[in-house]
């Protein structure tokens, strides 16, 4: 059985959802079909998701809203008619629409792009539709309720064979709609996939896979074959846009393969995610992130006086802030942090450090960290000179560079401005090496 998740330029138009029935019927494991709601369809369009959250301020602050609502049902009423699917799917979203009031939640109100689109999908496909409200259950914690969801899920395949399930939210036991964050279909595909003990997750989107950089930065940026769940979520935290961090965890804990194809290239071989990936080059992916801010802790001897990083640490806790980052020396120790975490204490912070620890703090800001990420970099260390050796060569200044042993991946820090330049001078310099 495969669980398939189309996401929302998949099902932007009739066109588009076309070429999701061809997808589906083509292959009769596809039982469990997830959806994001509808996306643009050309770049000036506005996502569903995104009109429905206006949509839900204007009920909640009383401003005029028929132009948004329109905008949305319209969007509604084009797929349902060219599709030929006479739902009159229309009316019953302008009576819930009507229906609500100031006090309306955003997951009532947002949800609605997911579970009308799931709707059409399902007539469209001759599929049953069932409620993720249904089978998706979460605690008051805003944990998922595994067993109550699992028992759920099997019980909807078993009873109606092929299923379309809205992505994006789940219920509270007491009925409330719990909204993931944003992208979260992806998450619903891989609860869905572990609950229906699916051979694989296909995630369908605009583009043939992952890629080992930001095209936008290397023109000839190459799509990864396979991966590792690891490197996924190592590529992922440090700024790649792939599938949504939180859904790789639950398919690596079940081991389910996840398979990233194109909607609109279906033959293309796409990227596998697993725990053996089998990439050929020591490296499989670069990417990076702005926005870190360094505190350099200077002082002689700091590292044979017991406790110093630990009293650090305390005054880093008294203000919840979590340090990403932690390379150190003899003399020094560097504490590296997202700076949307520090942004109003950050000056305390060094303050604080200064007087309790009795050291001297350079505060660096404007970092950009440059990620590569590879299973082989484990024990090859050929890589990491080569990246060294790369920046040096065309002059990037190197603020600190961080390799855990055990770790899949190397960071290296950078000013900011200078980030995109180092992603791609890396990258070309890799691959001209063979490395990546
Ligand atoms: N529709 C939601 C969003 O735009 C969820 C999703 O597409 O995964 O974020």
């Amino acid at each position: 059985m495969i669980v398939t998740k189309f996401g929302g330029s998949s099902l932007a138009c009739a066109e588009q959802l076309e070429k999701v029935k061809n997808i589906v019927l083509s292959n009769p494991e596809r039982c469990v079909v997830v959806v994001s709601a509808p996306g643009k369809r050309k770049s000036d369009d506005i996502k569903i998701t995104d009109l429905l959250y206006t949509l839900r301020s204007h009920i909640k602050y009383g401003v005029p809203d028929n132009d948004i609502l329109d905008m949305i049902l319209s969007r509604y009423q084009e797929i349902e008619e060219e599709l030929h699917l006479d739902m009159n799917i229309v009316s019953e979203m302008r009576d819930f629409f009507n229906s609500l009031d100031k006090d309306c939640s955003s997951g009532e109100v947002v949800s609605r792009g997911e579970y009308y689109c799931a709707k059409l999908v399902a007539r469209y496909l001759g599929f049953t539709f069932v409620d993720a409200t249904d089978i998706l259950f979460f605690t008051f914690d805003g944990d998922i309720d595994y067993e109550k969801s699992r028992k759920a899920t099997k019980a909807a395949i078993e009873k109606y064979g092929r299923i379309v399930v809205p992505g994006f939210y789940g219920v509270y036991p007491n009925n409330d709609i719990h909204l993931f964050s944003r992208g979260g279909s992806d998450i619903t595909g891989a609860y869905m996939s572990v609950f229906a003990d699916a051979r694989v997750y296909e995630n369908w989107t605009d583009v043939s896979g992952i890629y080992a950089v930001d095209p936008r930065l290397a023109k000839d940026a190459k799509i990864i074959r396979s991966i590792s769940y690891d490197e996924l979520r190592e590529l992922s935290c440090m700024g790649a846009n792939v599938l949504h961090e939180d859904s790789v965890k639950p398919c690596q804990d079940a081991d389910i393969p996840i398979h990233i194809l194109n909607t609109n290239e279906p033959n293309d071989e796409g990227t596998f995610i697993t725990s053996n990936a089998t990439c050929l080059t020591p490296i499989t992916g670069i990417a990076g992130k702005k926005g870190f801010v360094s505190f350099t802790l200077h002082k002689r001897r700091m590292s044979k006086e017991i406790g110093f990083v630990y009293r650090a640490l305390e005054i880093f806790t008294k203000y919840n802030v979590n340090i990403e980052h932690l390379p150190t020396g003899m003399n020094t120790v560097a504490f590296i942090i997202e700076e949307d975490n520090v942004r109003s204490t950050m000056h305390k912070i060094v303050a604080d450090l200064e007087s309790e620890l009795d050291c001297e703090v350079e505060l660096e800001r404007d970092i950009g960290m440059l990620a590569i990420v590879g299973e082989d970099m484990r024990e090859n260390i050929i890589p990491v000179s080569s990246v060294l050796e790369i920046l040096k060569e065309n002059q990037i200044n190197i603020n600190c560079v961080v390799k855990a042993p055990d770790e899949v991946t190397m960071l290296v820090g950078v000013s900011e401005n200078q980030l995109s330049l180092a992603i791609s001078v890396v990258y070309s310099g890799l691959r001209k090496q063979g490395l990546i």
